[in-house]
């Protein structure tokens, strides 16, 4: 019988799948990395099951412990997940911007969820960082994973999605794409792909206009799970080549021009990752091969991204192609 024993051994293994449509005119192959077909939905289920196994190692995390985080959805999903197994409780801050509907898979899973004002600075008491700390602090047996300064993070990503990616395109890979939220994904896979190339692969940032890893202030942008407002420690510097700001119409176009042209239903952080690419490989060769890192699925963003009232209240505009059955038939 061919079977996973738990749920957390299907994390990581996620396939490589070509771009064939939106890539019109690029002459670089270029493969996107499916991460929302991890179990728990996202690339944080990697980054999840790291830390946990760390943190229980520590002694930071006993049993019948609480794990407390600030999370935008996905690193919360993989955390429930790991921790349901293994009996902890978990509570997770999100600020507003959040959609509901991420909010609800984290409650499907048995998560308890505070939700704080994007409005307010890093600093104010009631930012997500802020509340986070004071739950973990006041919470018996708390433990703060904290994935914008845990190393783990950054690791799990030289461990699998490094490797991943290097065997899957036979060290063929000379272009690595990923957005930048707390930077583990870029740190940790950026690394990995640069040691053993010897440098040969030139790794490149996605980041929303605005955000302080492409010169921004930490002005607000609409893309979720990416952008900062500040550094963490999770994020290295040294390991990006180039970073590419896109703003979020861009974003958002790509995202919904990638369901319907390539079948790929993401999130608008995958969206952003695939123009920055496509950006990158404008001036490549035949030879190249460009791996972008697609970190989420789009069933989050149905309300949002995929909602044209939604995206018309923003001056997003109206996508060319999209008709009614009147006017099809008139
Ligand atoms: N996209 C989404 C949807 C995310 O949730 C995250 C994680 N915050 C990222 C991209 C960025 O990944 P990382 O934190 O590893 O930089």
């Amino acid at each position: 019988m061919k079977y996973a024993n738990t749920i957390i051994d299907l994390v990581g293994n996620t396939p490589l799948v070509k771009l064939n449509r939106v890539t019109e005119g690029i002459s670089a192959t270029v493969l996107v990395k499916l991460e929302y077909l991890n179990p728990g939905g996202s690339s944080k289920d990697r980054i999840a099951t790291r830390i946990i196994d760390a943190a229980e190692a520590e002694g930071k995390l006993k049993p019948g412990g609480t794990i407390v985080e600030p999370t935008s959805g996905n690193t919360g999903v993989g955390l429930a997940l790991v921790a349901q197994q293994r009996g902890y409780r978990c509570v997770f801050v999100l600020p507003d911007k959040v959609g509901e509907d991420k909010r609800n898979v984290l409650t499907a899973y048995g998560a308890e969820i505070v939700v704080t004002p994007t409005s307010v600075a890093p600093e104010h008491p009631d930012s997500y960082y802020n509340v986070s700390d004071r739950l973990a602090a006041e919470i018996p047996g708390a433990f703060k994973p904290n994935q914008y300064s845990n190393l783990n993070g950054p690791r799990s990503h030289y461990e699998t999605t490094g490797p991943e990616i290097w065997d899957d395109t036979d060290g063929r890979v000379t272009v690595f794409v990923a957005g930048v939220g707390t930077g583990g994904t870029i740190s940790g896979t950026g690394r990995y792909l640069k040691e053993v190339s010897d440098g040969g692969v030139r790794i490149v940032g996605a980041d929303p206009e605005g955000s302080v890893y492409s010169g921004g202030t930490g002005r607000p942008y609409l893309v979720e799970g990416v952008g900062e407002d500040f550094w963490p420690t999770a994020y290295d510097p040294s390991i990006p080549d180039e970073i590419i700001a896109v703003s979020d119409a861009d974003s958002f176009a790509m995202t919904r021009r990638l369901a319907r042209e390539e079948g790929i239903l993401v999130g608008g952080s995958s969206g952003m990752a695939v123009v920055a690419a496509l950006r990158a490989a404008a001036s490549l060769g035949p030879d190249d091969v460009v791996v972008v890192l697609l970190p989420d699925g789009g069933r989050g963003y149905l309300g949002k991204i995929f909602n044209d009232r939604w995206m018309q209240s923003y001056g997003f505009a109206e996508l060319p192609g999209e008709s009614t059955v009147a006017d099809v038939l008139r």
